[in-house]
């Protein structure tokens, strides 16, 4: 039996890796642009930290994470998100004394055991921003612009669809939260076997739920949007303010729920059409209290991710093909000992350079010079040694001409240069 990779995790290849050098170059640009910095946490953190950061009760701990026990008997979790991890560091670290504020992104893979489907895998890859130390909605407006900046670069804009949502703050969120469990106790008999079990545990989760029946009793269950006090509700006005003014169009959805227990107020997800069932690309929203969960000090934040996988599918212009400035195709030892020597010095100068590590016929090597799609090729065997002069072919217009030996690789690099610049 010929060995696999593991069900739900995939082999990056090098045409699909292509595309995701580009999403990663754009969402670089795109976040240092808007000043913020990079960090890099370990995809391997203790079972707490993602304990407490996104609650017991919730799908992702309760049945989708990938924990073990290594050999000194330690509980480690392989991260199935980037919050918490990121949080960790910033309270281990005391990065909040360098700055009142900290804009970060990160990029990076992150596992979760679900069943794996189109658009969904369980070694997935995420964009994600945090905003550590603001309370203001502009933070809020900011994290969703930087979403909507990297989704719109790779999807049709009149494709996508905002969805905005207030989940309320520890002061309103109880008397919603009261309302709704009784809401449900009363309709108990109609609901599916998980949301029970929510209604006890997680009420605000059944929302999530994606069974029809549930779904038609809980338009009627009672919406945070009825109770949320006037700080939530000026917070909300203001973020929404905010993206108007950005020129980002939106909708509300008073359905709207995170299956993370952290999120405060803002809520959001970016949706796209024509993605089926997976059709969200990115999401996020405010997360006030989670760093008092990692015993942390009180600090504010909002967040998001991009999906990199359902963006991917979003993508679709194919990768642009391969490019070489120049295929040196070199026929005898000679010729061959020398055509290192050009190559070396070339590269060094920024040209891409190929060249036939096998030692081919002229026609192999000019085949092999095609699949490069170089734009000049250099041909040079015995009796361009003898002679004292290579040929340089233009593989566009297939014209010839002879370059001296003696200044080869300066004259091949500023014609190649020029080249580019025209
Ligand atoms: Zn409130
Ligand atoms: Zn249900």
């Amino acid at each position: 039996m010929t060995l696999k990779a593991v069900k739900g995790f995939k082999d990056i290849l090098p045409e699909e890796a292509k595309k995701r050098q580009r999403i990663e170059e754009t969402a670089r640009r795109i976040f240092e642009g808007c000043g913020l910095e990079e960090i890099r946490t370990p995809i391997l953190e203790r079972t707490e930290v993602f304990a407490r950061g996104i609650g017991e009760h919730t799908d992702i701990v309760e049945k989708e994470m990938y924990t073990f026990e290594d050999r000194n008997g330690q509980l480690l979790t392989l991260r199935p998100e980037a919050t918490a991890g990121i949080l960790r560091a910033v309270i281990e670290h005391k990065l909040y004394n360098k700055s009142p504020l900290l804009k970060l992104y990160t990029m990076g893979p992150m596992f979760r055991h679900e069943r794996p489907q189109k658009g969904r895998l369980r070694q997935f890859h995420q964009l994600n921003v945090e905003y550590i130390g603001s309370g203001s909605p502009l933070a809020d407006a900011e994290v969703v612009f930087l979403a909507y900046e990297i989704v719109s670069a790779f999807a049709n804009e009149d494709d996508l669809i905002l969805e905005m949502n207030s989940l309320g703050c520890p002061k309103c969120r109880p008397l919603h939260r009261k309302d709704l469990v009784l809401f449900l106790k009363n309709n108990v008999e109609e609901l599916c076997e998980d949301c029970q079990r929510r209604a006890e545990l997680n009420p605000l989760r059944v929302f999530d739920c994606k069974n029809e029946e549930c779904q038609t009793v809980l338009k009627f269950a009672p919406v945070i949007k009825h109770y949320i006090c006037p700080e939530c509700a000026s917070h909300m006005g203001k973020v929404l303010d905010a993206l108007e003014a950005f020129g980002i169009p939106f909708v509300q959805n008073a359905y709207l729920v995170r299956g993370l227990d952290y999120y405060r107020r803002t809520t959001f997800e970016l949706k796209a059409r024509g993605l089926g069932a997976q059709s969200t690309v990115a999401a996020g929203g405010r997360y006030d209290g989670l760093s008092s969960l990692l015993d942390g000090p009180d600090l504010p934040g909002v967040g998001m991710a991009v999906g990199v996988e359902r963006l991917l599918l979003l993508m679709k212009e194919e990768p642009e093909p391969r490019r070489a400035d120049l295929f040196i195709a070199a026929l005898g030892d000679e010729a061959r000992t020398e055509a290192l020597y050009w190559i070396g010095y070339l590269r060094r100068q920024g040209l891409k350079v190929e060249y036939s590590l096998e030692d081919k016929s002229l026609k192999a090597q000019m085949k092999q010079a095609d699949k490069a799609g170089a734009r000049y090729c250099l041909i040079v065997g015995e009796r361009e040694m003898d002679e004292e002069e290579a040929i340089l072919r233009d593989m566009k217009t297939k014209e010839q001409e002879g370059i001296d030996l003696d200044d080869l690789p300066e004259i091949l690099v500023e014609k190649i240069k020029s080249q580019g610049d025209e």
